[in-house]
């Protein structure tokens, strides 16, 4: 499981020889194997760099992060899409979602067949050889989630995956990244501005604060699934 343990985070003021912008203020939480959590917190609040760091691509400046036996860096758990991940256009969409296993040194054809497993899950099945540009938005979103998921690591790191979608996408992507997250079972971290949405999708909410970032509440879904948008009112988190 993942321990998330008072992280702390600033940034030096650009500009300046002095002077620090902090943005993670002891930010702490779990999360199950399995388990669906949803982060979500005023724009501007650090929720980037949380999950900048939980992937190791910052270093936090105290607290600490676990991942199962420690073993191995959390890190090294974590398959990450990043709030803008974009596609390669000159690349066909089979390409860019082996990428990332390319980079961890694995040989194309292996990478291939496993990215292939996953094409027909991820409704891209005869689009292999297509460019991102003769994709739906939508569909560009799923080919980014591929690239991240065939990385076959316990911890998906999604950062607003469905941010740059239309509304009627959106609630189609919502009911499918449900159904494909039931299949599965990843353990996820999703940050997202939707609250129906954190809802809809999710075991649990973690709410940060405005910044500097820290967990200001948890909140519990006790929904049955497969849910349906209209089971969703999120009276938690009324006003
Ligand atoms: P949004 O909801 O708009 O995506 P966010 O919660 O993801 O926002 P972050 O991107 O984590 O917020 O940024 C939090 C703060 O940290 C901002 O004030 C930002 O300017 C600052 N920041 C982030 N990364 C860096 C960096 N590499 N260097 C300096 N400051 C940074
Ligand atoms: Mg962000």
């Amino acid at each position: 499981r993942l321990v998330v343990d008072s992280l702390g985070k600033s940034f030096a003021l650009p500009g300046r020889r002095h002077g620090y912008r902090q943005v993670l203020a002891g930010v702490s939480f779990t999360a199950q194997p399995g388990e669906f959590v949803s982060v979500i917190g005023p724009s501007g609040c650090g929720k980037s760099t949380l999950f900048n760091t939980l992937a190791g691509l910052e270093t936090p400046d105290s607290g600490r992060i676990g991942f199962g036996d420690e073993t191995r860096p959390a890190a090294a758990h974590c398959a990450y899409m990043p709030q803008k991940d974009l596609l390669f256009p000159w690349r066909t969409v089979l390409d860019n979602t082996v990428l990332g296993l390319q980079v961890h040194g694995i040989a194309k054809a292996e990478a291939r067949r496993r990215a292939l497993e996953l094409f027909d899950a991820f409704g891209l099945s005869g689009f292999e050889d297509a460019r991102p540009s003769q994709l739906s938005g939508g569909m560009r979103q799923r080919a980014a989630l591929l690239r991240t998921v065939v990385q076959d690591r316990e911890l998906l790191l999604l950062d607003e995956p469905f941010g740059a979608l239309d509304s009627l996408t959106r609630t189609e992507m919502q009911a499918w990244l449900q159904d494909v997250w039931q299949r599965y079972r990843w353990m996820v971290l999703m940050i997202t501005h939707d609250i129906r949405e954190a809802v809809y999708l999710s075991d649990r909410v973690v709410v940060l604060s405005a910044r500097p970032a820290t967990v200001c509440r948890e909140v519990r879904v006790d929904l049955p699934r497969p849910r349906t948008l209209s089971m969703i009112t999120a009276p938690e988190f009324a006003a």
